[in-house]
């Protein structure tokens, strides 16, 4: 499956996707990039919770652990963004697959 990046800051959701909208966009949002545009909407929740906090505390850290040693997705903040989406969305549209490439409680 391919995967993409994202970055997030405010409501603009910005996502490197290779793949190409087929069918309905709902699905394809929910079933894409193993999860990702679901995650990067959970870090709209955060910035709407941390307010300009979220530029310090979340979006910077965060640009220097996805660029790091592999463990940006185990850093709390990228865990609570999926939980955030997870919660949001609903648990039955958090699969496995997604839950492998965007923990919520690892
Ligand atoms: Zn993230």
């Amino acid at each position: 499956m391919k995967v993409g990046n994202g970055m997030t800051l405010g409501n603009f959701i910005q996502i490197k996707d290779p793949g190409s909208v087929t069918g309905n966009i709902d699905n394809y949002i929910q079933t894409s990039c193993n999860g990702l545009y679901l995650h990067e909407y959970g870090h709209t929740i955060q910035s709407r919770h941390y307010g300009l906090a979220y530029l310090f505390n979340i979006g910077i850290p965060s640009i220097i652990s996805a660029a790091g040693n592999g463990e940006h997705c185990q850093k709390w903040f990228e865990r609570q963004a999926s939980r955030y989406a997870k919660y949001y969305f609903g648990p039955s549209i958090w699969t496995p697959t997604i839950d492998l490439y965007h923990p919520t409680n690892r």
